[in-house]
């Protein structure tokens, strides 16, 4: 597998240091008889680890290039299925269905994520009907640190994940860990999949409102919510003094429970 050149456009930058194995699949939790997801084998590295520690792999590769070496690889180990395809094209318990035999579905996902597709792949395995009960991937170090923001710091992105899932910044992985070297430094994130999403409200509402409340960047949030959905300013005043909201608030310092607050008290065209 080594012989095959890496591909920039899938965004193969391999794992080259074996010692940041250990704290992800310590990130994993993994068990005896753990069904697991894999993202991207590449050459391997991590999938010869998590082979030693599951009942079942399943690792989903697009580079052509790689199957038959991967297939010859894990020959003798028929607890491991190489499956070529797009990770993106067909729901994430589907791949383990499949595979594993499972019903009902309970896996997890481990992987260092190709960086091109991380937010795909994030929003494909946490909106899905049958998520993962936890996720550990690599991902660029930036963007593990917006996922894990608080309030005062958040943005878009984290309330999305934050409102499925747990996100933990388990530890910071240099750029020279990989070959070839990226840019940039990455991190290893640990995703605990709530049972049920962090405020309980309609989640198409939920992005709606988010989406508005972070569409001006910086603006104060009576601003953004006008715009963002078209409202007039008396009922984006009147809603936020319900929902007990300053108007001159930035999306940026919402906790979730008050977005949470903002969904309950919105007005009906919106909630409809
Ligand atoms: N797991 C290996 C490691 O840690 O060294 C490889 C990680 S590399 C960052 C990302 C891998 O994902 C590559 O092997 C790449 O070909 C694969 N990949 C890229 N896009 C994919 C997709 N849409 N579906 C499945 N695999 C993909």
């Amino acid at each position: 597998m080594s012989g095959v050149p890496a591909k920039k456009s899938l965004g193969q930058n391999f794992l080259a240091d074996r010692r940041y194995l250990a704290p992800i699949l310590a990130a994993a939790e993994l068990s005896a008889s753990d069904a697991v997801l894999e993202i991207g084998p590449g050459r391997a590295v991590l999938t010869e680890a998590l082979a030693e520690q599951v009942a079942c792999l399943v690792a989903v590769e697009i580079d052509g290039r790689l199957i038959e070496p991967l297939q010859q690889r894990f020959a003798g180990q028929p607890h491991v299925h190489i499956v070529h395809g797009d990770i993106l094209e067909q729901a994430p318990d589907q791949w383990i269905a499949v595979a594993c035999l499972r019903s009902p579905i309970s896996y997890k996902v481990v992987a260092n994520l190709p960086y091109y597709i991380t937010s795909a792949v994030l929003r494909h395995l946490l909106e899905s009907h049958v998520p993962p009960t936890l996720a550990v991937v690599m991902v660029q170090w930036e963007v593990a640190q917006r996922i894990c923001a608080v309030p005062g710091d958040m943005s878009l992105l984290a309330a999305s994940v934050q409102f499925y899932a747990e996100p933990t910044l388990v530890q910071r992985v240099p750029a020279a860990a990989f070959s070839p070297r990226p840019k940039v430094d990455s991190a290893i994130l640990q995703l605990r999949v709530r049972l049920q999403p962090a405020v309980e409200v309609d989640p198409l509402l939920f992005f709606r409102v988010v989406r508005a409340g972070f569409s001006q960047k910086r603006k104060q949030i009576h601003n953004s919510l006008a715009a963002g959905l078209l409202l007039d300013k008396t009922t984006v005043n009147r809603w936020l003094a319900d929902a007990g909201i300053q108007p001159a608030r930035r999306a940026e310092t919402f906790s979730m429970a008050e977005w949470g607050a903002l969904c309950r008290t919105c007005p009906s065209p919106i909630s409809s």
